[in-house]
């Protein structure tokens, strides 16, 4: 088999996901034969370095060898069971440890298939917890502009990506907005702290006029991943937790993509100190083997659950696959990994290093910005500084893409934003080089 050969059988078939197919008929799908650590290899026998762990979902590398023993382990006792009626030790571990790792206060798990499944379950609990209490008047969300939360209508209701959502707005719940404490738009000599004080506003004003009918506000914390890896500070999760609370509104926080070390703790939300009344966490939980997602939740959100079934209070939401014993079985192995190696600490020591790497790119004439969160770190490209983006027409992202590919890496710009979000196990050189990549990438995107 050649790459040459899977690619026509694969596009006589497939629909790829967030493709415009037609863009495949100049770059063909690349077939990938095996991968291990952060080297995917493809038909052809050519490597690249996976340097968006495949969609953010990959923590600790292609076939780890301790999560494949893991998975397999698991296959030889269940492959799976009904979850409702009936458990197993696989996800009963994995609540106890999930319970102990997450912000205090957040007690009980209910487990989905995907992110936007978890969303989903979040919006969901938040607005029949407040029918359960007797408060029906409450259906709506509040959500930050330039926010992702996934792409089920629900979740996509209370995203605010255009791309993703316009199209689909007749179908969709209707949120309250509120501007963004995106740091890329402070005024010169602005520290993001300030910024996020005066965005702060912003959204203490809607509360002000929209609680009572508010379910809960739902947040990526600490950077807009689908959002072109937009960043704000910890300070502005501290304001809402506290206007949250003042206003008897719920705080649903999505650490779907940041979650698990991605910012440098193990949860965003730990930067500001605060708990959230839901926790979506998704993505990274299975170290990137398996879809599992989950929606954590307090003892308060669970108790307005509990009740005599003939009082109708029971959440009765469900998914085929909740709680695969297989996928529990992989996130058990990648908590153990965060328990056994030190990985934050490790971690900063990359993060540093990607720091060095992006550094030069600061003066470039046609980067507005090169902004970093722990192990994400972008790179804004601009027609002109400081923020005159490219007509998006003009796909230069895409060049960067097919730059890298040539080069040995899979470097995915989210239109002109180009990002390095990888497996926690690359290697500091690995880091060099794919900031000469990324650097030679944008110098040829961004001539002429
Ligand atoms: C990816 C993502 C989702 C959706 O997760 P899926 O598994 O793709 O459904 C939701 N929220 C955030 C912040 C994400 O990055």
């Amino acid at each position: 088999m050649d790459n040459r050969t899977l690619s026509r059988r694969d596009l006589a078939v497939l629909w790829h996901p967030c493709t415009q197919m037609h863009d495949h008929e100049e770059l063909p799908p690349i077939p990938i034969r095996r991968a291990q650590g952060v080297w995917l290899e493809d038909y052809d026998g050519r490597r690249y370095i996976d340097a968006i762990s495949s969609w953010w979902v990959n923590l600790f590398g292609h076939a780890n060898a301790r999560i494949n023993a893991a998975v397999a382990a698991q296959l030889d006792r269940l492959e799976h069971v009904i979850l409702a009626g009936f458990t197993h030790e696989p996800i009963i571990e994995l609540s106890e440890r999930l319970v102990a790792l997450a912000p205090r206060g957040l007690a009980r798990c209910f487990y989905a298939d995907s992110g936007s499944a978890a969303i989903e379950i979040a919006l969901k609990m938040s607005f029949h917890y407040w029918r359960n209490r007797s408060e029906p008047r409450r259906t709506r969300f509040l959500c930050l502009t330039n926010s992702y939360h996934g792409e089920t209508l629900g979740a996509l209701s209370v995203g605010d990506v255009p791309l993703y959502k316009e199209t689909y707005e007749p179908l969709l719940l209707k949120p309250v907005r509120v501007p963004s404490p995106d740091c890329y738009f402070r005024e010169p000599g602005e520290s993001y702290e300030d910024y996020a004080r005066r965005a702060f506003a912003h959204m203490e004003e809607a509360l002000a006029a929209h609680a009572r009918e508010t379910c809960a506000v739902i947040v990526e914390p600490l950077v807009q991943c689908a959002g072109s890896m937009r960043m704000y500070d910890p300070l502005y999760l501290k304001l809402l937790r506290e206007a949250c609370d003042r206003h008897d509104v719920h705080l649903i926080a999505d650490e779907i993509a940041v979650g698990f070390g991605r910012t440098g703790t193990m949860f965003a939300c730990e930067q500001a100190g605060i708990r959230p009344d839901f926790l979506c966490l998704g993505k990274g939980l299975t170290g990137g083997y398996l879809p599992l997602s989950v929606c954590l939740t307090t003892e308060d959100v669970y108790q307005a659950f509990y009740a005599e079934y003939a009082a109708l209070k029971a959440f009765l939401h469900s998914h085929s696959y909740t709680g695969n014993p297989l996928a529990c079985a992989a996130a058990n192995a990648t908590l153990d990994i965060f328990r056994d190696d030190d990985v934050i600490a490790r971690n900063r020591v990359l993060a540093d290093r990607m720091a060095t790497a992006l550094a030069p790119l600061t003066d470039h004439p046609h980067i507005a910005e090169v902004r970093q969160t722990g192990m994400i770190a972008a790179i804004e490209m601009v027609r002109k500084k400081p923020r005159e983006g490219y007509p998006w027409q003009e796909r230069r992202g895409r060049n960067v893409y097919r730059y890298a590919l040539e080069h040995g890496a899979l470097l995915r710009p989210l239109g002109d934003v180009v990002y390095f979000m990888p497996p926690y196990v690359i290697a500091p050189e690995q880091i060099d080089q794919l900031g000469a990549i990324a650097r030679e990438g944008i110098n040829r995107a961004t001539a002429g």
